[in-house]
């Protein structure tokens, strides 16, 4: 099937770009293969996306992001992209369920969430490790669990599992923190959440399910047991690019653009959290998705 633009990743860059593109009348395609609205999809409340004075559901800013680009003609599969290829008059976009061909590429894949690499993580998945507390929680609901990192998100998410464990431990690497300030502030004021600074995650052990982590002091190598049922990985994210590293030019496995968002390869564009860049915020994806729109307007025009 031929479309004029195929767009890969429905979040804030993605569904920025097809409502650009559909707005100019160009039959738009965007695929996504887990969930529509991407990581900000499953994301709790939001206070620096600007336009909501109170803040916002991540699931409902998504929502209101899908409908958007629906009004404006955007088609929407649920289909993973295991290849892209370039050819003289149009790429070729391989799913798992078949073939595109499109005159215009615009990747817009996100970032995966950073694994900490322990033998038993994939050993527990689902089975008291998770990647995310606002899908997992629930299943929690009276016992206590621990938030591995010590940035925004896992700041964010000990917050919301403090409502629903019995405790909550914030297991992180070292004594400073990259949450921001009002987070911070929110952590050290709840009776709910303990800090477990300097200590890394050696091992997690159990039977069925995980019943303890065995932790390590940094400093002096001592090793402790902490009794939780739950882990909560919030370590950062990785560049989702793996299936297009043979394709365009990439940097630590992100993509590289210009300013327009124009890969190595004319016509494919990349926006949002899976570019090479400095700040990965909601607003910065939706500034790059806009630009994307726009440049492959002007792409398929020349
Ligand atoms: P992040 O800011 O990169 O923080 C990752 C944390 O995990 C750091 O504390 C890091 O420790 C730790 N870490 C990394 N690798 C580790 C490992 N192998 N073992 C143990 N700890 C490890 O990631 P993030 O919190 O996911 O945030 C990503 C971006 O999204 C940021 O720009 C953030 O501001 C943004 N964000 C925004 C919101 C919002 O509501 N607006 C919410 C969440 C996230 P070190 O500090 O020692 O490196």
């Amino acid at each position: 099937m031929m479309y004029d633009v195929i767009i890969l990743g429905s979040g804030p860059a993605g569904l920025t770009a097809a409502i650009y593109t559909g707005r100019a009348w160009l039959k738009t395609l965007v695929l996504e293969s887990a969930v529509v609205g991407g990581n900000t999809a499953i994301a709790d409340q939001i206070d620096n996306y600007p336009g909501f004075p109170f803040g916002i559901l991540g699931g409902e800013l998504m929502e209101n992001f899908r409908k958007q680009a629906e009004r404006f003609g955007s088609e929407l599969h649920m289909e993973e992209v295991i290849k892209i290829t370039n050819g003289p008059d149009f790429k070729t976009v391989i799913t798992t369920e078949g073939q595109y061909q499109a005159r215009a590429v615009i990747i817009a894949a996100g970032a995966k969430r950073r694994q900490l690499g322990l033998d038993e993580e994939q050993e527990y998945l689902g089975r008291g490790v998770s990647y995310c507390a606002t899908c997992d929680g629930a299943f929690f609901r009276g016992y206590p669990v621990a938030v591995v990192g010590g940035g925004e998100s896992a700041f964010k998410e000990a917050l919301y599992l403090a409502d629903i464990a019995s405790r909550v431990y914030i297991i992180h690497r070292r004594g400073e923190f990259r949450a921001s300030p009002g987070s911070i502030d929110k952590v050290m004021k709840n009776d709910k959440i303990e800090l477990k600074l300097n200590r890394i995650i050696k091992r997690i052990e159990g039977d069925t399910v995980m019943r303890q982590l065995v932790l390590q002091d940094v400093p002096s190598g001592e090793e402790e047991r902490l009794a939780v049922e739950g882990l909560f990985v919030s370590i950062g994210l990785v560049s989702a690019a793996d299936f297009v590293q043979d394709l365009v030019e990439t940097r630590d496995g992100y993509i590289v653009t210009d300013e327009r968002m124009q890969t190595s390869v004319e016509g494919i564009f990349a926006a949002g959290d899976i570019r090479a860049k400095h700040t990965r915020q909601i607003a910065t994806a939706v500034g790059d998705g806009a630009q994307a729109g726009v440049a492959a307007i002007e792409y398929l025009k020349e």
